[in-house]
């Protein structure tokens, strides 16, 4: 991290006193148990490179991971079977589109990138499940690495999700209906679900992005979670199409690879400087957290984060 410490702890500090008032937004209702989220709960956390963690407000707030998951699966996808192999089945084109659009190609039926739902969902799909080794087992202790410590699932926002799901089965039906994929999509809907409502807290997903800023090895275990090329095809596609509809002009002013999810939890990363989280519930039309763009907005301005700004 080249900005000194001091300023890191006083920006965020500064940031979240400037935003805890901003009222705007909607709690996610779609998924009937994220609307019971407090709306206030607002907190900010950084970690460099050295396993620095600055963190403010309620950084140790615990919340569903939902989409902020998607690139962390990606990069398991990535390392298990390859970017040329897992392109076969997902592409890595923005689609300019809402999260749970349907996205798929009209030729072969792949969805435009693993950071939609119907790409997750694939990218779900590819995750080998044998009895030895579960699917599901697989996508946590990834996931647990990239974090650091051990996580576990809300079973109530789990069971919540899976009793609303029908778009997302939907997705998954079209999926198998329109492409050779050789595993089955709408089996594996259902661990999407579960993957969704594995809990973490900003300052884990500060880890987990200060994991891919590092070239895979986690800066505070020293695990390397996954190899150095897979680090940087996941932060490509974050940078591409992390922010859904609103990529291109998150990319444009904030200038950072980043992934939100609609509990309100945003991830940002600087290659080889720090991995970035906020939590706030309250999303924007989009689905992503009002407080949360705004923050690291400011910070990305502040510190001077944007990746094409060359001081
Ligand atoms: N579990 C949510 C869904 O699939 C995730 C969406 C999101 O976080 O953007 O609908």
């Amino acid at each position: 991290m080249s900005p000194a410490t001091g300023a890191v702890t006083d920006a965020l500090r500064e940031l979240h006193s400037r935003y805890a008032g901003v009222g705007e937004g909607e709690l996610a209702d779609y998924i009937p148990e994220l609307a019971l989220a407090d709306p206030g709960a607002f907190g900010l956390a950084l970690i460099s490179m050295d396993g620095h963690r600055y963190s403010t407000g309620d950084a140790g707030a615990p919340f569903t991971i939902q989409s902020v998951s998607k690139p962390f699966v990606y990069a398991l996808a990535l390392s298990l079977l390859g970017l040329d192999e897992v392109s076969r089945w997902v592409n890595a084109e923005p689609s300019g589109e809402a999260f749970n659009a349907i996205s798929l190609e009209r030729s072969t039926g792949r969805p435009a990138n693993a950071m939609v739902n119907a790409g997750a969902i694939v990218t779900t799909a590819l995750i080998p499940d044998t009895p030895v080794a579960p699917r599901f087992g697989r996508i946590l202790d990834c996931l647990s690495r990239f974090a650091g410590r051990r996580l576990d699932v809300d079973e109530e926002v789990y069971a919540s999700e899976a009793a609303t799901g029908d778009r997302n089965r939907a997705l998954a039906y079209l999926i198998r209906s329109t492409g050779p994929l050789p595993v089955d999509p709408v089996a594996a809907v259902e661990t999407y679900f579960r993957q969704c409502s594995v809990r973490v807290t900003a300052l884990d997903l500060a880890a987990m992005a200060a994991t891919l800023a590092h070239g895979g090895v986690n800066p505070l275990t020293g695990d390397r979670v996954v190899a150095e090329p897979v680090a940087a095809q996941v932060l490509a596609v974050m940078a591409t199409c992390g922010m859904y509809d609103a990529s291109g002009d998150w990319l444009l002013r904030v200038g950072l690879p980043a992934k939100s999810g609609v509990s309100g939890g945003l991830i940002a990363a600087g290659p080889a400087r720090f991995g970035l989280a906020a939590y706030s519930p309250l999303l924007d039309r989009t689905g992503t957290s009002v407080r949360g763009h705004l923050a690291i907005g400011m910070l990305s301005e502040r510190l001077g984060l944007h990746l094409m700004y060359n001081p």
